[in-house]
């Protein structure tokens, strides 16, 4: 079982790559991993993202994927299932395996999934359902293709918003797991539904693991990822903001259909969930529509990586303003 001590004692010299082993379990600065080895054209992120596909593809050395292997398999299955249910981007991205690379994402070249990081991962959370983890690990890596879509490559480059944009990543992340998850006929209890036990507990459980595996305290440094509790918190936000714009969309789809009462009964539902708790997805009742997701995780993560932020307190200051008393 690989634990931060196993992965400190091998962590290189340069303090990019120290960060990068730290910090980069699917993130974008662990393209400038292993700094030694990297080209001259590689050094930074920038540069990185600004080089040609083939270029890039021909530095990772990278692997196309083989759908009679059973991991190739389930990573194509992942990049589908996401594109179909969430549509983070129009068409699913390519997707290559990088080998000691560190997972990442190219504008252009798509998504760069590293093995042995899922290895690691895998090894290290032994409870979860492997297929969740790998699906969380892509759609991460996809929301930064929707990142250089709606923003711009430049974006990633202001070293300001780094931890914003990752964190904005793992909320999308969750919420595609939750997403796919729910569309695939999972269901909630809480919300009208039923999900079996065993699903819930794998896929909520190893947030808080991975966010103690992958957590640092270097991270404090404002150009790196987000602490652990944040990431962890941003994760579960983004669990119960799929939940909720699902329950949304289905009102939107009762009252289209002049269903007017179950409308009104999951409406009440959805307007409760709301008041207990902050950074939920919104709903315009006048228009009909549910707030984009990336709207809505950017939203979120432009808050949740202030300096002082505290969940618990946003949560009890929420419930405040709604009039709603604590449990
Ligand atoms: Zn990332």
């Amino acid at each position: 079982m690989t634990t931060r001590t196993q992965l400190a004692a091998t962590r290189p010299r340069s303090s990019l790559s120290r960060l990068a082993v730290w910090c980069a379990l699917w993130c974008v600065s662990s393209t400038i991993a292993r700094a030694e080895e990297i080209q001259q054209d590689f050094r930074t992120f920038k540069s990185f993202v600004q080089s040609a596909p083939d270029r890039v593809l021909a530095y990772a050395r990278v692997k196309p994927l083989d759908r009679s292997e059973e991991l190739d398999r389930q990573a194509l299955e992942a990049v589908e299932k996401i594109n179909r249910y969430t549509h983070l981007t129009e068409m699913p991205p390519p997707i290559h395996w990088a080998d000691g690379l560190g997972s990442c994402a190219h504008p252009e070249a798509g998504l760069l999934i590293d093995r042995q990081q899922l290895v690691q991962l895998r090894d290290a959370i032994p409870a979860e359902p492997f297929p969740v983890l790998l699906m969380f690990v892509i759609a991460h890596e996809t929301s930064h293709m929707r990142q250089y879509k709606e923003c711009g490559r430049g974006v990633l480059f202001d070293v300001n918003r780094t931890r914003e944009l990752e964190l904005q990543a793992d909320i999308l992340g969750a919420a595609v797991v939750m997403t796919v998850g729910l569309r695939e006929g999972w269901e909630s209890h809480q919300r009208g539904v039923t999900i079996p036990a065993e699903r819930i507990s794998g896929t909520t459980n190893f947030l808080p693991t991975l966010g103690r595996l992958i957590g640092h305290p270097a991270w404090e440094d404002r150009t790196a990822h987000p602490r652990w509790d944040q990431r962890m918190i941003g994760s579960i936000v983004g669990y119960m903001g799929a939940m909720q714009k699902i329950v949304g969309e289905n009102f939107i789809g009762l009252t289209k259909d002049g269903k007017t009462e179950q409308a009104e009964a999951v409406l009440r539902e959805f307007t409760d969930y709301d008041r207990r708790n902050p950074f939920m997805p919104r709903l315009d009742r006048e228009s009909l529509a549910m707030e984009r997701g990336f709207d809505w995780s950017a939203r979120v993560a432009r808050v949740m990586v202030q300096d002082g932020f505290f969940y618990a307190e946003e949560v009890r200051k929420h419930r405040a303003r709604n009039s709603v008393p604590e449990p």
